[in-house]
């Protein structure tokens, strides 16, 4: 079996095609531009990178932004001060606070600062809180956006074996819980594994649908799983690679090559996952300009 793409580049121009029509309706109907305001603490190349990325995208699709650019060094009291001078301005429609950031800080801390009502990230507990019993939330973009994904490609979820490797709060865990919830959009039987999983081939063998979000290139290989399986690939890593001009090269965290002769459908790395985080984030923000998920 040769596997097919899930091309997440076409899905992701799809879909920024569909909310650039649903902001030109909801600025025709007399109301402003969407506005997303992104901090950025420190000077991280890969987050500078992530940041442009994400602002060209959000022009595209005439979702304003700004960038603020604070301090590496800057203490939890003044960067959560920042944040609520944000929270109370009614021109800032989402906020996005770009992570890691620097070890003095904690992320729990400064997300929980975030209102949550501008949180497009999805990542304030109470987002992830209402997500997990069902209830309309800003869902966390890189889960969301594989659903979308399985949507597109008719890919079936409903009572399929999910497994999910890596249970981060901002990927493995969300993608977990929407995997899962029988009432709205997983409903398959799901297992997450993690660092302390022994063993996880036990249960990626099993794996109908396997979502791979460790950050650890090569982690999955061909005798892991079985024969048509759907494979997400999550991950980006950077690995040394003197032909590229860069001196490196972007590769998730399965071995694509060996996979694609056994899986059904398999996301690329770059072009699967990446481009559809992005386009979430841009859906999220409109949701919060139009005050969709949580009215006045
Ligand atoms: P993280 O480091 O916060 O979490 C990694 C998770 O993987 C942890 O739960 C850890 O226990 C687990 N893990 C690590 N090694 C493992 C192993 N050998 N076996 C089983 N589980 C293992 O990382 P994260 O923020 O969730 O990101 C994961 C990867 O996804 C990274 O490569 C990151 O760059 C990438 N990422 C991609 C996107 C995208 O849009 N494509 C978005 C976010 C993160």
């Amino acid at each position: 079996m040769t596997s097919q793409i899930i091309d997440g580049k076409k899905v992701a121009k799809l879909t920024r095609d569909q909310i650039r029509e649903d902001v030109e309706n909801w600025v025709s109907q007399g109301n402003r531009a969407p506005f997303l305001q992104v901090l950025q603490i420190g000077t991280d190349p890969a987050s500078s990178t992530y940041i442009r990325a994400k602002t060209r995208a959000c022009a595209d699709v005439g979702i304003e932004t700004g960038t603020k650019h604070l301090p590496d060094t800057m203490s939890a009291k003044d960067l959560k001060h920042e944040i609520h001078k944000i929270n109370t301005d009614d021109s800032v429609d989402g906020i996005l606070v770009q992570l890691p950031l620097p070890s003095h800080l904690s992320s729990h801390d400064v997300i929980e600062s975030i209102d949550y009502r501008k949180d497009v990230d999805g990542f304030h507990p109470m987002n992830v809180g209402r997500l997990a019993v069902d209830q309309p939330t800003f869902k966390s973009c890189t889960p969301a956006g594989i659903l979308e994904l399985f949507k597109h490609y008719s890919i079936q979820v409903k009572s399929k074996h999910a497994v999910v490797v890596g249970a981060s709060n901002i990927v493995g865990s969300p993608m977990a819980i929407m995997l899962s919830r029988e009432n709205s959009s997983g409903k398959a039987t799901t297992t997450i594994c993690h660092k302390y999983t022994k063993d996880i081939t036990r249960h990626t063998i099993d794996a109908d649908i396997l979502i791979v979000a460790a950050g650890q290139p090569g982690l999955i290989k061909a005798e892991m799983v079985k024969e048509g399986v759907v494979i997400i690939d999550v991950g980006i890593n950077r690995v040394a690679d003197e032909t590229t001009e860069k001196g490196y090269k972007l590769v998730g965290d399965c071995d694509f090559e060996g996979l694609r002769e056994k899986a059904s459908w398999i996301t690329p790395v770059p072009g699967g996952v990446g481009p559809m985080t992005v386009a979430m984030l841009m859906k999220n923000t409109l949701l919060a300009a139009k005050k969709s998920i949580y009215p006045d």
